[in-house]
């Protein structure tokens, strides 16, 4: 009826306009325009008022079916995330004792670790139901929206445990930063009004309620959040999710090569110690790169070579097709020997591989390891990766007499290990409070450090620069050297030539 008399009221004005001589066309485009911001506002706020809020839920709310088991690694984490969880399951016991119930657990760790792979085992170990949102799903959202998405989150998680018979729900944000940064001034009004509601829906959790939710959150910048969130009675309980050591590396590499055909010589342990800083994520997708390179290859088995090629694709990207001249090849194999003959004298048996391949940024790289995952550095190991760092440069400085701009990461890189070495007071100037001593005199340090550095590793290449020509030809011809091809070499031109060993 409303929609008839607009028409005809619209129609009206018009065929007027047209009698008076007007035209009617920019009107028309007019309210074209109109029309379709109208469209559009209201199928978003459609989307994100409830219809596309249950269709979510909808979707994710059953019970999850990965289980602890499933997890690689994060022994400590998972124990203390199942304990935290008994609490879910006994819930009688602790009723008994006026426990009051654990309503919130922030997990907090980097990218990849596995964070939401926990949250849903954490469901399923306690039966509950789960649902799933991420605190970037709040962006852009319209004034008051996200707290509303935020009311209706808990609903319909109690709502589908009631229908699933089920009595308790587990409700997992991720990337609870984006909504729970600290408050500063006026900003964030939005966000304030969605981190408030999740506040009170959090104070409103008792242990008598029929259903028992429990929010588990997951960040990668626990320093970022705001106290509120913190304090007890909500995430009062922190686990952290960290990178995997090598054993946990092991674990995940053979969970996920486990549906996968692996040939007799992918040595796992090898390729788990040749990872180390990667995350769950980063090895499931190397165990994919493998067996889609052996797919290409034809190849009805996954080889260690497989593996070995899908380490660099994870870890520096696609091979590019950037065309390279003579000259620059040759640099940047004399510079890549470089960082390999002086990794090789850090540690014996620590480089993977040469390569002269561009991937990623760059035109050739060496894969090395550090033997053991470390954690903790004295100022030989601090003072041995920077060597390691300029050890590019000073190759090139050697053959050529010059340097070329292809060092500039290896010098931020050999910068933030010497600002590692002044600030932990492993220096000559001891132990400093980098804010007093003040920038000149970090500077001063560092630059001597630099220096004196440099200087060492010049000295050691030179006592190596035989082995530059021969391996020089092999890697040109081959494009790649292997870790043990490398030191074949090394052993070789040693033994042929009255190279000392000056250290290591
Ligand atoms: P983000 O912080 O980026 O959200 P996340 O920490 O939540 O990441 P997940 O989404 O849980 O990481 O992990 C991504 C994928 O990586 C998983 O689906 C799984 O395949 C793999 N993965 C990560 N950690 C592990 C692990 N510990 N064991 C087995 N697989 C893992």
């Amino acid at each position: 009826m409303g929609k008839g008399i607009s028409i005809g009221v619209t129609l009206s004005i018009l065929l007027f306009l047209l009698y008076l001589g007007f035209s009617p066309l920019p009107l028309l485009v007019l309210a074209v325009i109109v029309g379709m911001a109208w469209y559009f506002f209201q199928s978003r706020s459609g989307a994100q008022i409830g219809v596309g809020q249950n269709k979510r839920l909808q979707r994710k709310s059953s019970v999850p079916d990965v289980s602890f088991e499933e997890i690689g690694g994060h022994a400590r984490s998972k124990k203390e995330l199942k304990e935290a969880l008994d609490f879910l399951i006994h819930r009688d016991r602790i009723q008994q004792y006026g426990i009051r119930p654990i309503k919130g657990i922030l997990l907090s760790g980097p990218p990849g670790t596995g964070k939401t792979l926990m949250a849903k085992a954490a469901a399923h170990y306690t039966d509950s139901v789960f649902a799933a949102t991420s605190g970037s799903e709040f962006v852009e959202m319209y004034v008051g929206v996200g707290a509303q998405r935020i009311r209706e989150l808990f609903r319909d998680a109690r709502t589908q445990a009631r229908k699933n018979q089920k009595n308790s729900a587990i409700i997992f944000i991720d990337e609870i930063d984006v909504i729970g940064g600290k408050r500063e001034g006026s900003q964030h009004r939005e966000y304030d009004q969605t981190l408030n509601q999740l506040l009170t829906e959090m104070d409103g959790i008792t242990s008598d309620q029929e259903v028992q939710v429990l929010v588990v959150a997951a960040t990668n910048r626990k320093d970022m959040l705001d106290s509120a969130l913190l304090r007890p009675g909500r995430f009062d309980r922190h686990i952290s999710v960290d990178l995997p050591d090598k054993q946990a590396r092991v674990s995940i590499l053979k969970m996920h090569t486990r549906n996968k055909p692996l040939a007799e010589d992918a040595d796992i342990e090898r390729i788990a110690l040749e990872t180390f800083g990667f995350s769950g994520a980063q090895l499931e997708s190397l165990t994919n790169e493998a067996a889609i390179y052996a797919l290409r290859d034809n190849s009805r088995l996954i080889g260690h070579e497989h593996l070995s090629r899908a380490i660099d694709k994870v870890m520096m990207g696609e091979k590019t097709d950037r065309e390279t001249t003579r000259e620059e090849r040759e640099r940047v194999a004399i510079h890549e020997l470089g960082h390999a003959v002086v990794s090789e004298w850090v540690r014996s048996g620590s480089v993977s591989q040469v390569s002269l391949s561009p991937r990623g940024q760059a035109l050739g790289y060496v894969r090395h390891h550090p033997g053991q995952d470390r954690y903790l550095y004295t100022r030989k190991q601090l003072e041995d990766q920077v060597m390691i760092c300029l050890a590019g440069a000073a190759a090139e400085q050697m053959i050529y007499k010059n340097r070329s701009t292809g060092a500039q990461n290896d010098y931020e890189q050999a910068t933030r290990y010497i600002r590692t070495l002044m600030e932990a007071g492993l220096s000559d100037l001891g132990i400093i409070d980098k804010d007093l001593v003040g920038k000149e005199m970090l500077h001063a340090e560092s630059a001597k450090i630099l220096k004196d550095l440099y200087e060492r590793t010049e000295h050691l290449l030179q006592q190596y620069s035989h082995v530059f020509q021969e391996a020089l030809d092999v890697l040109l011809r081959e494009e790649v050297l292997s870790g043990d091809q490398f030191r074949q070499l090394l052993k070789y031109t040693a033994s042929s030539s009255d190279a000392v060993r000056i250290g290591g």
